[in-house]
């Protein structure tokens, strides 16, 4: 399938799961003119050449140079020293976006490398799996998945749209919020969870006397998972609660309180305070469901999906 070209040259920074899903859905669409690519590591590289990019180039200066788009993919804590390198580069008139799971921090230092007439609106794409790196992505990563825009005071509309445009020509649905708002709202939904199965792991790990191959043979259960999220990569994990610290650690402290309620009513055998809590949390599920945010199937629509060769 091929459609028209939204931006003529597009540099992604950073070359992993988000970049090469973005550059595997912006090729099968026709959207891009070019895909220049930048990443850390020549091994990396060497792969993004072969199987997404058309040019992959030694520095991200050079990547960004008259790029009409820039995308920021690298974990949230190596945004800043990125984009202090690419700032004196960029092409005037260019849109710089990033995929960063926080914001408030990204725009923090990220903005203040920008020259004027560069368009920076800050995104995150709520999709992912597992598994990292440039063999991991596929086209279809960001199908009915939500992408939210943090745009900052005074961003020039007609920029905002073009990005969305391009962003719903990968399948995405594109919704614009607060930068505060996001942090907080992705604490709940995402951050916090994601802390909970590392630590539910960790603590069956703990527990020498179930054996390591007793958790496996029965882990078809909710534990499985678990293990699934806290097999995420550690890097982009780190920096997400190092950076949205505030909100997780609000988040974290309700969680607390509720945890200790429902361990007083297993204490106490009040059947009927878990009976109504499960209950409602049931509804919640019904409605993410209702939503298309996920699917009831017995493995949550979650069919494991293979790195790619190449
Ligand atoms: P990933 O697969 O681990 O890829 C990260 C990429 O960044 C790699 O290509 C890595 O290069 C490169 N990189 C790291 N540090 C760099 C540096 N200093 N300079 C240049 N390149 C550098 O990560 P990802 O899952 O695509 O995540 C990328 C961003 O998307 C993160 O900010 C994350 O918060 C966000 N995000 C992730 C998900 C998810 O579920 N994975 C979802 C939404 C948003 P090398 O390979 O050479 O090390």
């Amino acid at each position: 399938m091929t459609g028209p070209v939204i931006y003529g040259r597009v540099a992604l920074i950073g070359l992993g799961l988000i970049a090469s899903s973005m550059a595997h859905a912006m090729r099968a669409g026709g959207l891009a003119g070019e895909i220049v690519g930048y990443a850390k590591s020549p091994e990396t590289r060497a792969v993004a050449r072969g199987l997404f990019c058309d040019r992959v180039t030694d520095t991200a200066a050079e990547a960004v140079a008259g790029a009409d788009l820039v995308v920021l993919c690298v974990p949230v804590g190596a945004m800043g020293a990125i984009a202090a390198e690419i700032g004196p580069h960029l092409k005037p008139g260019a849109v710089v976006t990033d995929v960063g799971s926080v914001k408030q921090a990204v725009v923090d230092v990220v903005a203040p490398h920008l020259p004027p007439g560069v368009h920076f609106i800050p995104g995150h794409p709520l999709a992912g799996t597992e598994y990292s790196g440039p063999r991991s992505g596929f086209a279809t990563l960001f199908q009915n998945r939500w992408w939210l825009l943090t745009p900052l005071d005074g961003t020039d509309p007609a920029e905002i749209a073009r990005l969305r445009h391009l962003l719903e020509a990968m399948g995405a649905n594109v919704d614009e919020m607060d930068v505060a708002r996001h942090d907080l709202v992705l604490a709940v939904v995402s951050h916090t969870p994601h802390l909970i199965a590392y630590t539910m792991v960790g603590v069956a790990d703990h527990m020498r006397r179930v054996s390591s191959q007793e958790v496996i043979k029965y882990s078809a259960s909710g534990f499985r998972d678990f293990t699934r999220i806290a097999a995420s990569d550690p890097t982009m994990w780190r920096d997400v609660f190092l950076t949205n610290k505030d909100a997780v650690l609000d988040v974290l402290g309700r969680f607390a309180e509720e945890l200790f309620s429902l361990q007083r009513a297993i204490r106490m055998g009040d059947g009927d305070q878990l009976h109504a809590y499960f209950t409602r949390t049931r509804e919640i599920r019904r409605g993410i469901i209702e939503a298309g945010q996920d699917t009831a199937a017995p493995d949550f629509g979650r069919a494991p999906v293979q790195p790619k060769e190449g």
